[in-house]
């Protein structure tokens, strides 16, 4: 898919940093949105700036763990605005801190956001994406811990490795449709993530939190060069796409160098300890 005039551009997680970039980076391109979060700031907030470029664009304030609530979403976007063209099944949250130091209650809510949020969009959506014939494309987004999971964040890299397989999965099944499937994989990038994430068994939280967000923004990759990356790999059909230098260098030193990658990935994390 290149030309997305006009196209209907689903993005979750649209209220901030990755999920906002794409859906506007998708907006000046041309295509129609509907934005998708939990709040509702953000979220106007990048609908006001997609209207302002002159686009159309819907406002929903749903969480993605909600099957229900993602299914009547679905029915609402399609009576209003028509069947998506692009599904983008961005909305994530972030964990930090060794296994036996994350609650139960943590673990299943990384895996209702970051595995089932991408199932539920992907339930709800794709059925009139297939019943039409006419092709388009979903984007999950992973990350560069969806191939190599370090010892500080056992349940977000379960989510995301989960994520890498079931779009995978999903790709091999909707080829027969015309509908391509991308998971992206972005590395260290600079957004509200580390603000939101919970951090357990982590001695001296704020400034483990502190370090980590200075880290981010020195790191200096921002969402908008993500947002062109996740478009070129919708344009060439890609199947896994790492984004920024770090995330490439680690889809190569696992697959080259393992026994180096989990060792490294054993160290104590220098930010958080
Ligand atoms: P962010 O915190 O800036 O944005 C995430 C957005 O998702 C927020 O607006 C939040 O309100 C929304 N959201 C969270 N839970 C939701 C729910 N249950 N239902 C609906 N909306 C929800 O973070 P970001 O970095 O832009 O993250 C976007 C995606 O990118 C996530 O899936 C994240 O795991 C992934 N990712 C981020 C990085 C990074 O370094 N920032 C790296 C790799 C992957």
């Amino acid at each position: 898919m290149r030309d997305f005039t006009n196209k209907l551009v689903l993005v979750t997680g649209a209220g901030s940093g990755i999920g906002r970039a794409t859906a506007l980076a998708f907006a000046r391109r041309g295509a129609r949105l509907a934005l998708v979060d939990l709040r509702e700031e953000g979220v106007l907030e990048t609908a006001a700036r997609a209207r302002d470029g002159g686009r159309e664009a819907s406002a929903h304030l749903v969480d993605v763990s909600d099957a229900d609530a993602v299914m009547a979403l679905a029915s609402r976007i399609e009576a209003e605005h028509g069947v998506v063209d692009v599904l983008v099944n961005n909305a994530g949250i972030g964990a930090a801190g060794r296994f036996l130091d994350t609650r139960l209650e943590t673990f299943r809510r990384v895996m209702d956001v970051n595995l089932m949020g991408v199932v539920h969009g992907c339930r709800a959506f794709l059925p009139s994406m297939v019943a039409r014939g006419q092709g388009g494309h979903v984007v999950n987004t992973a990350s560069l811990a969806g191939y190599v999971a370090a010892a500080e964040m056992p349940a977000y890299a379960t989510s995301k490795f989960a994520v890498v397989g079931f779009s995978e999965s999903l790709r091999a099944d909707m080829a027969r449709h015309g509908i391509g499937v991308t998971a992206i994989c972005p590395g260290i990038i600079d957004t509200d993530i580390v603000r939101t994430t919970v951090f357990e068994g982590v001695p001296e939280e704020r400034a483990a939190r502190g370090r980590i967000e200075s880290f981010y923004r020195r790191r200096g990759y921002g969402p908008d060069r993500v947002a062109e990356n996740l478009i070129a790999a919708v344009e060439a059909n890609t199947a896994l796409r790492p984004i920024s230098p770090e995330s490439w260098a680690m889809y190569y030193a696992k697959r080259l160098v393992p026994g180096l990658v989990g060792r490294l990935s054993a160290q104590d994390n220098p930010f958080v300890r």
